[in-house]
């Protein structure tokens, strides 16, 4: 039987659970009127895929849409990044950035972040498979470089 993880068995059951759940249900992913960004991004390691819009009013996300394709741990982690950015503060996304790839590099979080960050912290189970850690992050870095790239949004 093909484990739709696509080779990820190990993962632990939880984090599995989530991950499967945003990946056959994205959050966030239909298109957004006059979005102050829209761009495509991949990851050519795995061929992964997304579009990210997002309308920023105010330094806040009022609306993002995340899509795309590609393996599940790549997808499911945008439509994570997708459902924790609607309406929070650029910065609080940025720092969630900061989390993701702290996570991922096996480095300790403090409870406080953890509690902020909820579902995400799934993503730390990617950690035992280094080659997915770029599609972990394909979503979160990718945020980050387009807002850093249309900072005139406002
Ligand atoms: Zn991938």
């Amino acid at each position: 039987m093909i484990s739709p993880m696509g080779g990820l068995d190990g993962l632990d059951d939880l984090y599995e659970a989530i991950i499967l759940d945003h990946y056959h249900n994205p959050r966030n992913k239909n298109f957004i009127k006059d979005p102050d960004f829209d761009e495509e991004i991949n990851n050519p390691f795995c061929g992964d895929e997304l579009r990210i819009q997002a309308k920023i009013i105010d330094d806040k996300v009022k609306e993002i849409s995340v899509s795309g394709r590609g393996c599940a741990i790549s997808q499911a982690s945008a439509s994570l990044l997708a459902e924790y950015a609607e309406g929070k503060k650029i910065n609080e996304i940025f720092h969630a950035v900061d989390i993701v790839r702290s996570m991922l590099k096996g480095e300790e979080i403090s409870e406080e972040d953890r509690d902020n960050i909820k579902d995400i912290d799934a993503l730390q189970g990617v950690r035992k498979f280094p080659i997915r850690i770029k599609c972990a992050l394909l979503g979160w870095t990718g945020f980050y470089d387009l807002v850093n790239a249309n900072r005139g949004y406002s």
